[in-house]
């Protein structure tokens, strides 16, 4: 087991530009040690897999809901296929037995061993297959696990039960097509995934990555009033309606700097990031570019603004 504690401030494209008013509150402090489960509350633990790195940050936060005393228990997002990991999970559910494995999307630090897991426990595996659509080309996220095959398809307000606990899926397509949180009614609390992470914006990337989609799924989450997040990477949000609020803001704010851009005449994409993203590594601006586009996208579907053809990298954009 390894313990470290991570620097709280992380360079990312989307944070926030010098001036923006819209600062997201992010929490990040957190004591980290692979495989070790954590009890978050009287009804949820984490155990958080051994990958790091630049969309995972801790790694893979594995829930584990149930009292953990005795009966059954759900796990929420199994993550990669790291024999630790699984040896972990086995571990900390000793004596209680995994009924239920729900996928929030197949990223694959999320959903890769639940296959596995599943051989192991007899779980039923909950979620939704790896969609159709290409990956972006630009490396922004981890790749589609698309070997993951659920034996239950996951709909919006299905409700999976154990002793205790209640389980709603709520459909929140938008980071990927695909994805869907999970809300613990006990708690009026939202397993959020890659939806809502407290360390960290989430990346949309085209063609998968849909931001009006996403403005719908944040909206609804907002709407329902969770008193607490467990986003799969990174520390609980405790604070939720204004952690969410900023979150928004910080989004329409790129959005009204974009239209800014195209109104003073810059309206290819690779004329727009070096001014918005000044302050930022260039090194992340590929990335900064398929956020910019994922904006131009959605704001091209509301008629906001115009291009020839369909809206891509390399399109003109302008006010109609
Ligand atoms: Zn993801």
């Amino acid at each position: 087991m390894r313990r470290f504690r991570l620097p709280s401030a992380r360079a990312g494209p989307d944070r926030p530009a010098p001036g923006a008013r819209a600062v997201i509150p992010f929490v990040r402090d957190m004591d980290v040690a692979y495989g070790r489960p954590d009890r978050l509350s009287p009804l949820v633990r984490r155990v958080i897999a051994n990958n790091p790195g630049p969309f995972t940050f801790t790694g893979t936060g594995t829930y584990i809901v149930g009292s953990g005393l005795a009966g059954e228990v759900a796990v929420i997002d199994p993550g990669p296929d790291l024999p630790a990991h699984l040896d972990a999970l086995l571990e900390a559910t000793g004596g209680q037995r995994i009924a239920h494995i729900l996928v929030t999307h197949t990223h694959a630090d999320h959903s890769p061993l639940a296959a596995e897991l599943a051989r192991r426990t007899g779980a039923t595996v909950h979620g939704l297959p790896a969609p159709i659509a290409e990956e972006s080309e630009v490396p922004v996220e981890e790749g589609q696990d698309r070997a993951f095959r659920p034996g239950a398809l996951v709909k919006d307000g299905d409700r999976v039960l154990g002793p205790g606990w209640t389980l709603e899926a709520v459909a929140t397509p938008g980071h990927a097509s695909n994805h869907v949180c999970y809300a613990l009614l006990e708690e009026n609390a939202l397993f959020s995934g890659d939806h809502v992470m407290g360390w960290s914006t989430t990346v949309i990337a085209p063609p998968d990555g849909d931001m009006a989609a996403y403005y719908a799924s944040l909206d609804k989450v907002i709407a329902r009033g969770f008193k607490r997040l467990y986003p799969t990477h990174g520390p609980p949000v405790a604070d939720v309606a204004p952690f969410l609020a900023a979150y928004k803001a910080h989004r329409l704010e790129r959005e009204a700097q974009i239209l800014d851009q195209i109104a003073q005449g810059r309206g290819r994409i690779a004329e727009m990031v070096p001014v918005i993203y000044a302050g930022v590594d260039p090194r992340l601006h590929p990335a900064a570019a398929l956020s910019v586009l994922a904006h131009l996208i959605g704001l091209v579907k509301s008629g906001a603004i115009v291009c020839d053809g369909p809206p891509g990298p390399t399109s003109v954009y302008r006010l109609p």
